[in-house]
C-alpha cells in the first residue's frame, strides 16, 4: 500500500443503470457521497444528456475573463487580434476537442471576440469594419486568420473519426468498437435519433472526412472489398448494387485479397461491360506482402500516409542515398559537404587565399583540430579567422538546406559575397577597444574610409 487515503470530501459516487437495492448496499459499504451530473472532470462539464449550452457557461465565462482583465485593456488592434487567435482560441480548443459545442455557445464567444477586436468593450454593434467570414479566412485570401470556431470544433472531432478507423489502441476507441460498431462497418451505421448524442455527432463529422480517407492496398487482408474505399472508381458499394454481388456469391464479409489473385483481380465477366474501370488496380499500392494501410487523401488526390515513427525511420533507410545537393554526385556528410564537395572548396579556397591560411582536408577532425590551432588567441586575425570560419559553416549550410528545401539554389560566388558582407559588418560591429582592426585588415575586407567613419561616430556616440 502506498499509504494514501481517499479524500471523502473530495470524493463521489455516481450510478448509472443501477437498481435501487444494490444502491444501498454500495452506499453501505462505500463511504461516499452520491453525486450528481452534470459534474466537473478536467475542467469540462460530464454530462449523461447532451451538452445544453447552460453547460458551456463556464467557458464563456473563462474567454470573458481573459479578455476583459486590465491588461488586455490596453493592447493594440494587433495586440488584440493576437490574443483572441493565441489564447482565447486555444481555450476554445480544449473543450472543442472533447464535445460538439453548442451554436448558441460558439455564436456567443464570436461576439466576445468582435466586439473586443473591434472597439475593446465587452458589447457592442455596428463597430465591426468587416464581416466576421472575412476576419476568419485565411490571411492569403484577405483574412486576418482568425479560426472559425465551428470548423476547428468539426476538425478536432474528426480526430476522433481518423482513431476510430485507425483502430487506435485507446480505451475509448476500443470502447467505442465494442459498444457502437461492434462487428458493423463504420461508414454504414446509420444515425438515428435515440442515439448517444456525443456518438451521433462523431457519426455526423464522419460525412465530411469520408472522402478523404483511402485504402492503400498492400496484401489486401484488412481492406473491406465493398465498403473501404480502395479502388479508383469509388466505394465499391455505392456503384454495385447489394442484389447484384450477392447473385454472384459474394458477400459482405468480402476483403480485397479475395478477389486478387497475383496482382490481377477476378471479377465476374458480365461486370467488365457494366462497370468501365472496375479492371483497374487500387488507388493507392503498398508492397503486397505489406498489410493495408488507411491513408488521407488530400483535395488534390494525393495520398498522405501516415507512419508511425518506425515506418518513417524505414523509409529514411530506404531512400538513404540521400544525394548531396550541391554536386548531385556524392552521398551528403558532413565531410564531403562542408569541405570536399567542389562548391565548398571553391568557397573556402576564395577565404583561404585570402587569409593566407594553408589548409589540406582529408578528415573532418583533423581539419576541426588544425582550424581550432588557428583560430588561437584574443589577436585580431585569428578572430578575423574565426568569424569567416563561422560565416563559411553556417553559409553553406544554409544554402544546402535552401537547396533542399526550397529548390531555391545561388551560385558559390553569390555564397561568398553573402559571407563577405557578414564579415565585413562583424568587423564594424567590434566594440572592444582591446581588438584593433587595423588598416589592411579593413582594407583586405572591403571596408574603406566612409565606413569607417561612420563607425567611430558610433564609437563617440557610445562613449
Ligand atoms: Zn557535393
Amino acid at each position: 500500500m502506498s499509504g494514501l487515503n481517499a479524500n471523502l470530501a473530495k470524493s463521489q459516487i455516481f450510478f448509472s443503470c443501477v437498481k435501487p437495492n444494490m444502491r444501498r448496499i454500495i452506499l453501505g459499504i462505500l463511504p461516499f457521497d452520491v453525486g450528481k451530473f452534470p459534474f466537473k472532470y478536467l475542467e469540462v462539464p460530464m454530462c449523461i444528456t447532451k451538452l445544453f449550452c447552460r453547460d458551456c457557461k463556464q467557458l464563456v465565462e473563462k474567454i470573458k475573463m481573459r479578455v476583459f482583465n486590465w491588461k488586455s485593456k490596453f493592447l493594440s488592434f494587433a495586440g488584440r487580434l493576437h490574443l483572441i487567435n493565441v489564447v482565447l482560441t486555444s481555450i476554445h480548443v480544449y473543450w472543442a476537442s472533447i464535445f460538439k459545442i453548442h451554436v448558441t455557445t460558439i455564436k456567443e464567444i464570436e461576439k466576445l471576440c468582435r466586439s473586443y477586436l473591434w472597439a475593446n468593450v465587452e458589447v457592442v454593434k455596428g463597430k465591426a469594419k468587416a464581416s466576421w467570414n472575412n476576419i476568419c479566412k485565411h490571411k492569403e485570401y484577405g483574412g486576418l486568420g482568425v479560426k472559425d470556431l465551428r470548423k476547428w470544433n468539426d476538425a478536432l472531432l474528426a480526430k476522433h473519426v481518423w482513431n476510430v478507423i485507425k483502430n487506435k489502441n485507446s480505451l475509448w476507441v476500443q470502447c467505442v468498437r465494442r459498444n457502437y460498431i461492434r462487428d458493423r462497418c463504420f461508414w454504414d451505421i446509420k444515425q438515428k435519433k435515440n442515439m448517444n448524442w456525443t456518438w451521433e455527432r462523431i457519426l455526423e463529422v464522419r460525412k465530411a472526412i469520408r472522402p478523404h480517407v483511402v485504402s492503400c492496398v498492400g496484401n489486401g487482408m484488412n481492406t473491406s472489398l465493398w465498403h473501404d474505399w480502395w479502388h479508383p472508381i469509388g466505394i465499391l458499394s455505392a456503384i454495385i448494387s447489394t442484389r447484384e454481388w450477392v447473385s454472384k456469391g459474394f458477400n459482405d464479409m468480402y476483403l480485397v485479397s479475395d478477389v486478387m489473385v497475383n496482382d490481377h483481380y477476378l471479377w465476374p465477366v458480365e461486370w467488365m461491360n457494366d462497370f468501365p474501370g472496375l479492371r483497374d488496380g487500387p488507388m493507392f499500392c503498398n508492397n503486397a506482402d505489406q498489410l493495408d494501410v488507411t491513408v488521407w487523401r488530400d483535395k488534390n488526390g494525393i495520398s498522405k500516409h501516415f507512419l508511425s515513427k518506425q515506418d518513417q525511420v524505414k523509409c529514411w533507410e530506404v531512400k538513404g542515398n540521400l544525394l548531396c545537393p550541391f554536386c548531385l554526385v556524392t552521398n551528403d556528410s558532413h565531410d564531403h559537404l562542408f569541405f570536399k564537395c567542389e562548391f565548398s572548396h571553391l568557397i573556402w579556397s576564395h577565404f583561404c587565399n585570402k587569409m593566407d591560411l594553408c589548409i589540406s582536408y582529408d578528415d573532418w577532425n583533423e581539419l576541426i583540430l588544425k582550424l581550432c590551432g588557428f583560430i588561437k588567441g584574443k589577436a585580431v586575425e585569428s578572430l578575423v579567422k574565426k568569424i569567416v570560419l563561422a560565416s563559411c559553416v553556417a553559409h553553406i549550410w544554409k544554402e544546402r538546406n535552401s537547396r533542399l528545401f526550397s529548390n531555391i539554389s545561388k551560385l558559390h560566388k553569390e555564397v561568398i559575397f553573402c559571407i563577405e558582407k557578414e564579415v565585413q559588418l562583424k568587423l564594424l560591429g567590434l566594440r572592444k577597444k582591446s581588438i584593433m582592426v587595423n588598416d589592411k585588415d579593413y582594407k583586405n575586407w572591403g571596408i574603406h574610409g566612409r565606413d569607417r567613419r561612420c563607425k567611430d561616430e558610433y564609437k563617440n556616440v557610445d562613449k
